[in-house]
């Protein structure tokens, strides 16, 4: 099946929806049985996916896991009420006082904060690693390495990581290592996780899977051998999803595939007009040759988004702040992957890594470009140009 075919029939079995096009909200704490054979029967093998408990998911749930399932080519998803949540639940399952942890210098900023706050409190030792180092990650592990935690492209930076390298280089080790990929950027259907050698894939469904801006909810995937360490851990941590922001996900999926076309498409238009403009001195989008990491991402991506950034040329706050202020489309938000544009000025890149030089000094811009007409974006950004000039 075609991917564009894939997402509107994936999870969609009649055990799930009756037959009604879009799974209802089933909404449940208690469910009760009839007969004792029916609660056994219910209960015999807590790994499938039955409905007896809320927390264990209803109907709702388990129509988007399948999904998600399909859409990644996994062989199990967990559905978290946020990305966050499916980050740092993917990590606990797989990690014990001890063990160390190799992380992405570009990591977002939450993961990397539980890696130095909650990890290091639970004795799991952790280093930082440059998302470029590809095989060469080999001489970072150790005997007590566990995971390896990937996010390709970094959501702020956009260095896209060799994902086969980096998973051939882990799964050659003596001891066990799980990788885990944080896929958000991708979303399910531009790259594909267990195909590449990920064992955990991650979304931030909050993102372009909701895809309106108007909910939370985060998705980890596995592979055959991660998935029942995976699940147990999760349900052991009291990882449950509410169905009605799991309805709304479901909403979002069926229109992934056109919305990213079009996303993709408009982002690529802005990011070489940027490419074009004095006023800017890199454009960091994974499409572009200027990205460190497109040779990567050609070989391995089968799409892009709308999410890129660029390094302004020159800058003080009073000029960004009066490029950011009259923006028609472009509101400020720290989100992504709704329909609507975003844009958000970062300063302070050299102090947000620990195993890499930044090498910029002037501020970065992130842009989302969203559903709006390309024509109307680049007019709000070249306006917004004026305003930045006219104060350097
Ligand atoms: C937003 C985001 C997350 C976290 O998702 P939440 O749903 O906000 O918790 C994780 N990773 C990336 C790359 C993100 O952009």
């Amino acid at each position: 099946m075609k991917k564009d075919s894939k997402i509107v029939n994936a999870g969609r079995s009649s055990k799930w929806t009756d037959g009604i096009v879009n799974p209802p909200v089933y909404r449940a704490s208690t469910i009760v049985f009839d007969s004792v054979a029916q609660m056994k029967k219910a209960t015999a093998n807590k790994t499938k996916q039955e409905m007896f408990y809320g927390r264990r998911g209803t109907k709702t749930t388990f129509a988007f896991a399948d999904a998600m399932n399909e859409l990644e080519g996994g062989a199990g998803c967990y559905v978290y009420p946020c990305g966050t949540a499916a980050i740092t639940s993917a990590i606990l399952a797989f990690v014990k006082a001890g063990d160390h942890l190799l992380m992405v210098d570009t990591a977002y900023e939450p993961t990397r904060d539980f890696c130095t706050k909650t990890l290091a409190n639970f004795g799991v030792e952790v280093t930082f690693y440059d998302p470029l180092i590809g095989k060469g990650i080999q001489s970072l592990i150790q005997d007590n390495t566990k995971v390896i935690f990937l996010e390709s492209p970094g959501s702020l930076t956009m260095e896209v990581q060799d994902v086969p390298g980096i998973c051939e280089v882990a799964h050659n080790q003596a001891q066990d290592i799980t990788v885990i990929l944080d896929n958000t950027w991708a979303s399910p259907i531009h790259f594909q996780p267990f195909e590449h050698g990920v064992d955990v894939s991650v979304q931030a469904a909050t993102k372009y899977i909701v895809g309106h801006s108007d909910c939370m909810l985060g998705t980890a995937t596995a592979n055959e051998k991660a998935w029942p360490i995976l699940r147990e851990n999760s349900y052991l941590l009291g990882q449950c999803a509410s169905p009605d922001d799991i309805y709304l996900a479901m909403r979002g999926i069926r229109t992934l595939g056109v919305r990213l076309k079009q996303h993709q498409k408009a982002s690529l238009t802005v990011a070489k007009w940027l490419a074009q403009r004095p006023e800017v001195k890199t454009v960091l989008h994974p499409g572009l040759e200027s990205c460190p990491g497109h040779e990567v991402f050609k070989r391995d991506f089968e799409g892009g988004n709308g999410l890129f950034s660029f390094v302004l040329n020159k800058s003080n706050q009073q000029a960004v702040t009066a490029l950011l202020d009259g923006m028609h489309h472009f509101k400020m938000g720290f989100s992504w992957g709704g329909y609507e544009s975003l844009i958000l000025a970062v300063s302070g890149l050299k102090n947000m890594r620990t195993a890499t030089k930044w090498p910029h000094d002037e501020t970065l811009i992130r842009l989302h470009i969203g559903l709006e007409d390309v024509d109307d974006l680049i007019a709000d950004l070249e306006q917004g140009f004026a305003r930045l000039n006219a104060l350097l």
